[in-house]
This record gives structure tokens, C-alpha cells and sequence, in this order.
């Protein structure tokens, strides 16, 4: 839903001109938030409550949902193959909601879905640098040198950019925790890539202060809890 101003909104969604609103603003008759607005250029954020009198002229609320996705479903809205992270929440939810942090058709675990485009922006704008951590399964064994490798970074030239720092543990022969603070396209199998080594399965459990809640089956979802949800402002 818009932001903007408060008479704007008022014109559109009643269908009356502007000296009409400033006549419902005169006359008390609008209130935003539980205030009575007499501003015309008053802003409005997606989220305001806004009554005419006792009617409610809009009330979304922000809906903030974490998933633990499954291997196969897409990270997107629609899709003309695959079963969608949209299709596993009931319709009654779905309205505006966006991805927050897109995981490959193959990789598994936390994604976040929100109506809420203010805090999905603060938290993936690239300068934010939220950690985002994977569990990593490779085809053949690790050694050390990954370790440093990671924390090096690595050139990738299509994008002309060198992968930021990351964070690299060998949790056993052929399974690793990878921590990154971006998200460039394929990049954990692309940097595993790097040492000849497919990754075969890969799964994230965390971004910024967020874990999956190890209840969440995959295709699971719940809402966020208000201290998760703040956690990542
Ligand atoms: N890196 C990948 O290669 N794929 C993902 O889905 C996420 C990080």
C-alpha cells in the first residue's frame, strides 16, 4: 500500500475532490492513528489507521512470516513450474507480501516473507551487510585452505567484485557452516566452485539475529515474534 499525504489518500479513496476533504478535515471527522488530523498534507504510512467517522478506511496490518523452505519450491511470487514459497501460506496471509532474501530452487531453510517494504529494505540493503549463515554438504572432503580462502575472498568476474570477507568452519569431512555478509548470485557454490568441490546440499539457518526455529518442518512457517522482528531493525 502507498505512503504520501493524508489528503491525497482521502481524495482517491472516497472518490471527492480536495476542497472536500478540507471540509471532512475541518469538521473533525478524519482521525489517523487514534488522532483527529486536520493536516491535508499530513503523511500516511502503509500501516496508518484511518477512519471516516467510525469506518475504517484502511487497516493492513505488517505481517512478518519466516518459512523454512524446502528443496524445490522457488523463491519468487509466481512461477509458471514450480510450486512457489507463496503457495505455502494460506491465502489469507499471501496479500502483498514479498520475499525477503531469495534461497536457489535447491537450497533449503530460512527464508522471510513480509508486507512490511521499509523493514525488508533496511534489513537487505547491500550496505546493511546482515550475516547469513549456511550449512554446507560437498562432494568431496574440505581442507584448511578453505578457511583462509574464505576470509580472503575471491574474484568474481562477471560481476568484477571481490567476495567480502566470510566465515568458514569445517563441521566434519564434508559438511561446513559458511557465514556471508552478501548475496551475489550461486555464491557459496560458486566460491566452493573455486577448489573443484559441488556443493550437494545447502541449507541456511540464520540471517542477521534470526534463526529458523528448529520446529519449522520444511514448507513450515509461523509469524515472527515482536523481539525477532526487532532484533533485525
Ligand atoms: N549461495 C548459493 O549458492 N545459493 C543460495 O541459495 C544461497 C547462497
Amino acid at each position: 500500500s502507498p505512503r504520501g499525504r493524508l489528503d491525497s489518500f482521502l481524495a482517491k479513496t472516497l472518490n471527492i475532490p480536495k476542497k472536500a476533504v478540507r471540509e471532512l478535515l475541518k469538521a473533525e471527522r478524519v482521525t489517523v492513528d487514534g488522532k483527529v488530523a486536520l493536516e491535508m498534507a499530513l503523511q500516511i504510512g502503509p500501516f496508518s489507521q484511518i477512519y471516516l467517522g467510525d469506518t475504517a478506511l484502511r487497516a493492513d496490518t505488517p505481517r512478518y512470516l519466516m518459512l523454512n523452505k524446502p528443496v524445490g519450491v522457488v523463491s519468487a511470487t509466481k512461477d509458471k513450474e514450480h510450486k512457489t514459497v507463496l503457495d505455502l501460506i494460506p491465502e489469507a496471509l499471501r496479500a502483498g507480501l514479498h520475499i525477503v532474501g531469495r534461497l536457489d530452487l535447491n537450497t533449503s531453510g530460512l527464508v522471510l516473507l513480509s508486507n512490511d517494504s521499509r523493514w525488508s529494505e533496511s534489513m537487505m540493503q547491500p550496505g546493511a551487510h546482515v550475516p547469513k549463515e549456511y550449512w554446507v554438504t560437498l562432494e568431496h572432503p574440505l581442507t584448511e585452505d578453505y578457511i583462509a580462502a574464505f576470509e580472503r575472498g575471491f574474484y568474481f568476474e562477471t560481476e568484477g567484485i571481490t567476495t567480502l570477507p566470510a566465515r568458514l568452519a569445517i563441521l566434519g569431512e564434508r559438511e561446513a557452516r559458511v557465514e556471508l555478509c552478501e548475496g551475489k548470485y550461486h555464491q557459496i557454490k560458486r566460491m566452493f566452485g573455486r577448489f573443484q568441490n559441488p556443493v550437494v546440499a545447502l541449507h541456511r539457518h540464520r540471517i542477521g539475529a534470526l534463526m529458523l526455529d528448529p520446529g519449522l518442518a520444511p514448507g513450515q512457517w509461523r509469524p515472527l515474534t515482536d523481539d525477532e522482528k526487532l532484533a533485525c531493525l
